[in-house]
């Protein structure tokens, strides 16, 4: 059947509400809007605050964007007031059990709205297992959107299938994961917890279900570009069975300076110039930037091996430390500060990482992995240092040290639970931390990963221009989303 010429597509979505999950679909949200469409954002309120100033930005642009509130059901669950994503300060295996059991009960709210402004298609983050039924109930597809790339869901995909961590005797004992493209080394211990609990869990359960609408819904939306892992992409759409379009780097749709420096941030941008200031001041790649996501609060010894190894190291640095200014600093030795002046900047809270990552002054990138992390340095074209912490981080370091070959492990071994606060201990060492960042920056193989780093940047950013890999699976989504409801 022909389609209409000019018939706008509606479409719902419903983020996660962690930063790693909002962010990107927000970005997602505006790439819609960015071809004429229409796009509507789900969240609560206490999430709401995060982004109002994108969505203000971008609708002053012209772009056709709105938000839309539900209630969190805190008080149901057992919650406090306010606590309405996994950026909450002190977490407890206990309130993520909670938290988890909270995403569950938002589905009567979502079918609501769904039923009150008929969208063509609901977009939802993998972990809204019901949405696919809600949306089946309205006969519009529900597509996921999973946060990590291609490779880390198929190494996944090969742990759950073929368990090979059974297999093993020990915790420390290395297995490959069957039936990939490389030979991909993994521990039980850098696997994520869940995968090994006896007992389900609420998360667990969740997970349980999320695999079991996956076949049901419609397809799967990646942040992701075909060049950076085209086997990978190539091998999971073989072995998902579903359609799936890649459709990254999506943060790369946030071109203006205010939408970067806005990005993910309550309140004020001063300390954004602050830090502009400070790397304005140095030379072309000679900072590193250090930040470990959003999740992630290190026990206070293991910010101290941290502040160690930075200063060891004999490098420029940013770090971005989640502090408050009014936090006790018994983490930081005495007197830190003031040896680091002009050579070390400390930022407490959120960081404008996008514009770092951009500025010529950053010559490395030492990350948690997260894979929006992975991505914006990829796409900065920066070199990495690898310290995964948990979930996929794991699997993605693999995908840029052994694979892409644009970074070195600093030699994290051990997964920990992301739901809670790490054990009060040090896993990494300043040596190690000082070791990985000398190589990054002056070692035999340092120059030889910033020139990969530099081309797959380029690569990024021909993707989603016109005609690009993700330009054209993009367009291919929303003609195919017309033509079902046409
Ligand atoms: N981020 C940021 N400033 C910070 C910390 C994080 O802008 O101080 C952004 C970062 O650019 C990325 C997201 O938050 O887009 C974090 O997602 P990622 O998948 O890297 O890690 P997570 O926080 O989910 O562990």
């Amino acid at each position: 059947m022909e389609t209409k010429p000019h018939q706008q597509l509606h479409i719902f979505f419903l983020p996660f509400m962690g930063q790693g999950h909002t962010l990107p679909l927000i970005d997602i949200a505006k790439l819609f809007a960015s071809r004429g469409e229409k796009s509507t954002i789900i969240t609560t309120p206490a999430n709401a605050p995060l982004f109002t100033k994108a969505i203000q930005t971008s609708r002053s642009s012209g772009l056709e964007i709105e938000l839309l509130l539900i209630k969190f059901p805190s008080a149901e669950v057992g919650l406090p007031e306010g606590i309405e994503s996994t950026n909450w300060g002190s977490k407890t295996a206990e309130m993520a059990e909670k938290f988890f059991k909270a995403l569950t009960l938002l589905e009567q709210q979502v079918e609501q709205l769904l039923d009150q402004y008929h969208p063509q298609c609901l977009v939802a983050s993998s972990l809204f297992h019901w949405a696919t039924d809600v949306a089946a109930k309205f006969g519009i597809p529900r597509l996921i959107f999973q946060g990590p790339g291609f490779f880390s869901l198929r190494a996944a995909m090969s742990v759950t299938r073929y368990q090979p961590h059974m297999k093993v005797a020990s915790d420390s004992e290395s297995f490959v994961l069957p039936n990939l493209p490389h030979e991909i080394k993994m521990t039980r211990n850098k696997l994520p917890s869940f995968v090994k609990q006896n007992g389900e869990t609420e998360l667990m359960k969740l997970l349980r279900e999320c695999r079991e609408t996956e076949k049901r819904s419609y397809g799967i939306v990646i942040n992701s570009f075909y060049e950076l892992e085209p086997d990978y992409a190539d091998h999971y759409r073989k072995a998902f069975g579903r359609k799936s379009w890649h459709i990254g780097p999506v943060s790369l749709c946030n071109k203006a300076e205010k939408d970067i420096s806005a990005r993910g941030r309550e309140g004020s941008v001063d300390d954004v110039h602050e830090c502009l200031q400070w790397l304005n001041s140095k030379k072309p790649r000679s900072v590193v930037y250090v930040c470990f996501g959003s999740l992630n609060s290190f026990s206070d010894c293991q910010l101290l091996e941290i502040a160690l190894g930075l200063e060891a190291s004999q490098q420029q640095f940013i770090w971005v430390v989640k502090k408050e200014n009014n936090d006790e600093e018994e983490w930081l030795p005495e007197g830190y500060e003031q040896r680091m002046e002009g050579r070390g900047l400390i930022v407490r809270g959120w960081a404008p990482q996008l514009l770092i990552l951009q500025h010529e002054a950053v010559g490395a990138f030492l990350t948690h992995c997260g894979w929006n992390s992975i991505l914006e340095g990829v796409t900065a074209g920066v070199p990495m240092i690898t310290w995964p912490v948990f979930a996929d981080q794991f699997y993605n370091e693999k995908l840029v040290t052994q694979i892409l070959g644009i970074a070195v492990a600093v030699g994290s071994q051990k997964s920990e639970d992301g739901g809670v606060k790490s054990e009060a201990r040090a896993s990494v060492k300043r040596e190690a931390i000082k070791m990985a960042i000398t190589e990054i920056m002056e070692g035999y193989e340092a120059d030889g990963m910033r020139r990969k780093a530099f081309a797959l940047g380029e690569t990024a950013r021909r993707a989603v221009e016109e005609g690009g890999s993700s330009f054209s699976d993009l367009t291919s989504l929303i003609e195919e989303l017309r033509s079902l409801g046409s």
